[in-house]
């Protein structure tokens, strides 16, 4: 073991950390808006977002504020107590949203993991023990919790962890038929992305969704909007659903919420929220002070309509530059996706490559995401700057040359 004064390394993660990543050869070690600067001050425009979660850019003066002055009152407390950070974000999410009650964990994953069991724990005290089946979709992906694992569509998440959860039906996605074939009275809640992250950026027909609606209100299943990525102005609505015009029982969201500091929420209707009692579920961490008044704060401002208009402004901006590649290089045969969350779809010769291409980015200064090994995502902030983002797409440019001329 090296001593605590050697050089901070990739190579150190291979001897420090449990293996479940496989991180790149660069560290950053220093952000602003959307530029990132690694250990050897080599500077990249940020196409990620940390996975769709700094909404805002890197070290956004508000969100700096607003956590230098919560810290400098109360970190914590725990929930022996409330606090007025938690109580102003709840208050702020049931104003902006169809919600009524709000529930705060760290993550998507125990959002998720709330939703499912508030699911559950209605059904089984308004319908009685037999109705706790859950539909959800193949490839979907909804946290690394055991429960959230077994609703996620992806087998390989779950090899080796049985025994799983019991009850969940798994049908393709945007095939309202198939979800019609396996919903029933023992049904107990559908769970849903309104655009499959990282099974490839695939945006759900309002149809599908509509179709959804209605058969949970046909079998008293709970609608479950898994808005973990597509929340907090990405697609350029506050929530995804507000542009589908379907609304569900229960929404949760993470990720963009804390703008870089972990969050996880669970939106609910006043009459789901009572069948958890006290004692029913509970987190040390949800509701922390710092995280609040860090969250209270992207939301003022993503909520502004000149922020969210900015979103469609940059999705057509991005999305006319991506296609303008797309036949220049005939790299991607399609560019989907809402807001700033975009996915570009590999053509048959670059299939399986995406992570190729996301280290050839790295190369030529640029941080792009994979979803799936046949698409790159990018989820920039949602308010990078014009000349950010035209220096991005001029590296992207270079990266797709490169791609053609050398792999
Ligand atoms: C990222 C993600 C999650 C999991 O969130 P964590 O914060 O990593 O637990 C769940 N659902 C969706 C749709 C996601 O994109």
């Amino acid at each position: 073991m090296q001593s605590q004064n050697a050089p901070i390394t990739r190579e150190l993660f291979d001897q420090v950390m449990v293996p479940t990543y496989n991180p790149l050869a660069v560290i950053p070690v220093r952000a602003e808006g959307s530029r990132v600067w690694d250990q050897q001050g080599r500077e990249y425009i940020d196409f990620a977002g940390g996975i769709a979660v700094t909404c805002l850019g890197h070290g956004h003066p508000r969100l700096l504020a607003a956590l230098q002055r919560q810290a400098a009152k109360i970190w914590h407390l725990s929930n022996v107590m409330t606090n007025e950070p938690a109580l102003s974000l709840a208050r702020r999410l049931c104003e902006l949203t169809f919600a009524e009650r709000v529930f705060f964990a760290n993550s998507g994953a125990e959002a998720n993991e709330a939703a499912l069991k508030l699911a559950r724990k209605h059904a089984s005290v308004r319908f009685g023990a037999q109705k706790y089946e859950i539909v959800a979709f193949e490839q979907a992906f909804h946290g690394r919790t055991l429960f959230t694992v077994s609703v996620g569509g992806q087998p390989k998440y779950t090899q080796g962890f049985e025994p799983l959860p019991a009850g969940i039906h798994h049908v393709p996605y945007n095939d309202l038929a198939a979800a019609e074939a396996v919903i029933s009275e023992r049904t107990c809640a559908v769970i849903v992305e309104p655009v499959l992250g990282e099974a490839g950026i695939v945006p759900a027909d309002p149809a599908f969704i509509g179709g959804l609606r209605k058969l949970c209100d046909r079998y008293s299943a709970a609608l479950i909007f898994d808005e973990v990525q597509t929340g907090v102005g990405r697609t350029g609505e506050l929530y995804a659903y507000m542009g589908l015009g379907v609304t569900p029982d229960i929404l949760t969201t993470a990720k963009a919420l804390g703008g870089g500091f972990p969050i996880g929420g669970m939106l609910t209707n006043a009459a789901l929220a009572a069948s958890f009692s006290v004692g029913s579920h509970g987190s040390t961490y949800g509701g922390n002070p710092l995280a609040c008044a860090v969250a209270n704060e992207v939301l003022a401002i993503v909520s502004e309509p000149q922020v969210l208009a900015g979103v469609r402004e940059r999705h057509r901006r991005l999305t006319d530059a991506l296609r303008a590649l797309a036949s220049r290089y005939e790299v991607f045969d399609e560019i989907r996706g809402r807001g700033l969350l975009v996915g570009c779809a590999l053509s048959e010769r670059w299939r399986g490559r995406a992570r190729e291409l996301l280290h050839m980015g790295l190369e030529e200064g640029v941080m792009v995401l994979v979803a799936g090994p046949n698409t790159l995502r990018l989820a920039p902030s949602l308010v990078i700057p014009q000349a950010d983002l035209d220096e991005g797409l001029h590296r992207v440019e270079r990266l797709l040359a490169r791609a053609v001329n050398t792999l």
